[in-house]
């Protein structure tokens, strides 16, 4: 691995730390995103271009030679976790396995030396900027609305939810067990405890890649961070009749009760004031041909969640989260992952599909001020193009080494092989991807089918890095990467 010493290759010398580091102007970029989005890979590769100086043409500083140099500097912030860059760049790069997923939060400062494009700036001397990197998973983005409900509307909301014709059969076991449980029995510790886990499995089951579901508060139920086992982790919701008296102390609902408001105190209050409210850009990664691959129901929850994580960034005036608030979030990005599963005439595609899931609450959003795009990128781009001979024609593939075990048609691969596959097409049209999931609209269904059945994806592993003449292993390939990050930083470096 070649990256640390690399790293001294393009740093310069005026980017020691000195005194007037303090004057440095600073950019909080938030990067976020469901459970294996991508935030991760995306935020390893984002500052491993940056540092290799790799391959951006759509970047404008540095397609125009005015990055001078970036290297990772101490971050701000003494009490966040640190994002293991180096440890996730030598997976990737050395060991060509995938990086262990986000957690928690963490944070990374990078900092950037550059000529400004202005000839007045030029004048002054060279800029630098730092850039503040924090990642964190988009299922405590969910929890937010949580705020403005008391325990008896989350049961109502919860169960409402479980109940569903999608997840009813998912919610079996926990919807049984609380049927078991009187909300006005005594309390019990390991009630509270069973009764817990089981909800828990549950929602793990519907994020599952069979079901692939994305609305599934509490987000810490699912991403615990540090805080497994507490009590602010441990309850459920309850059947209350929605007349019913409050609850009587030293019931089983009184403890769900405290535990569901120490929740919201102890633990999504202090995430959204102390790191949430700092950021200045947002990048929300989202990966749309899971959810595709799923089906209707799973992209229309990945619909209403991408909605509630908007719901975020745009909130009321009068709203706790105003209240906090200490900068407001001028861009946001939109980024569908992954793009190297699909061939390159499907890029747009994809594009196509994740502005359908955002609009709405995107249009809202712009209505705000903030500026909001969409894309389609591979953070780290695993295969290659190629055409293949079919039957006579020439066909659009992808060339790619599978992870080991993946499977196609009943053959199992090693991880060291690579083959040539044809992903199959995107939909051109999108909106039999969004007819109503309605078991009674044949039609539609099968439209979704046809659109869902041509598709095909395997995960592969992550790419062999080539070398130069002189041995260097070059950067990270990469899928429109430099588009997100011109939207991102750009005219930060202007
Ligand atoms: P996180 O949970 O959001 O941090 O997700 P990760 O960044 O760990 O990504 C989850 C998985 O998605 C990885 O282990 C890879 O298998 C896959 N992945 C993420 N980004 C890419 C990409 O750009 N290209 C490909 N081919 N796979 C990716």
């Amino acid at each position: 691995l070649t990256s640390l010493t690399d790293e001294a290759r393009l740093v310069i010398s005026n980017l020691a730390d000195t005194a007037s580091d303090l004057a440095v102007p600073s950019v909080r970029l938030g990067i976020t995103g469901l459970a294996r989005a991508g935030k991760t890979v995306f935020l390893s590769a984002l500052v491993h271009n940056l540092i290799h100086g790799g391959r951006l043409p759509v970047f404008s500083a540095a397609a125009g030679h005015r990055m001078t140099g970036a290297r990772l500097q101490p971050q701000p912030d003494d009490a966040v976790p640190r994002f293991d860059y180096e440890a996730h760049v030598c997976a990737l790069v050395k060991d060509r396995i995938w990086p262990e997923s986000t957690r928690q939060v963490s944070e990374l400062r990078l900092t950037i030396a550059y000529e400004s494009a202005s000839y007045f700036y030029r004048k002054l001397g060279p800029g630098k900027l730092h850039v503040d990197l924090i990642d964190y998973p988009g299922e405590w983005l969910l929890d937010l609305p949580l705020l403005g409900k008391d325990y008896a509307t989350f049961c109502a909301d919860a169960l409402s939810r479980a109940r569903a014709p999608g997840r009813a059969d998912i919610a079996s076991d926990f919807l049984a067990q609380m049927a078991e449980v009187r909300p006005d029995a005594e309390e019990d510790e390991a009630t509270a405890q069973s009764l817990s886990r089981t909800f828990k499995t549950y929602l793990a089951a519907c994020r599952a890649d069979a079901h692939a579901l994305s609305m599934l508060p509490p987000g810490r139920f699912l991403m615990p961070g540090d805080l497994d086992g507490s009590p602010a982790l441990t309850f459920a919701p309850l059947d209350i009749a929605h007349d019913a008296p409050p609850a009587r102390a030293g019931t089983l609902r009184a403890m769900m009760e405290r535990r569901y408001e120490a929740y919201k105190t102890h633990i999504v209050r202090p995430f959204f004031r102390d790191h949430f409210a700092r950021l200045d850009r947002q990048v929300v990664l989202v990966d749309v041909l899971h959810a595709l691959n799923a089906g209707p129901d799973a992209l229309k929850d990945l619909e209403v969640a991408l909605s509630e994580v908007l719901g975020a960034f745009r909130p009321g005036k009068r709203s706790w989260l105003a209240s906090v608030l200490s900068r407001r979030i001028d861009r946001i990005l939109f980024a569908a992952t992954k793009a190297d599963h699909v061939h390159r005439s499907d890029h747009d595609r994809l594009e196509a599909i994740l502005k359908r899931l955002v609009a709405r609450a995107a249009d809202r959003a712009r209505f705000k001020g903030a500026e909001v795009d969409v894309l389609a990128l591979a953070a780290v781009r695993a295969t290659r193009e190629a055409t293949v001979k079919h039957g006579g024609t020439e066909l659009p593939a992808i060339l790619g080494t599978p992870l080991p075990g993946e499977r196609v048609n009943g053959e199992s691969y090693d991880g060291e092989t690579e083959i040539a596959m044809f992903p199959g097409d995107l939909p051109e049209d999108t909106d039999p991807l969004f007819a109503k999931a309605d078991p009674r609209n044949e039609a539609a269904h099968a439209r979704y089918e046809d659109a869902q059945n041509s598709l095909q994806f395997l995960r592969f592993r992550p790419p062999q890095l080539d070398t130069t003449a002189e041995g260097l292993e070059l950067s990270l390939p990469h899928i429109r990467l430099d588009r997100a990050m011109e939207f991102l930083i750009g005219d930060r470096l202007a």
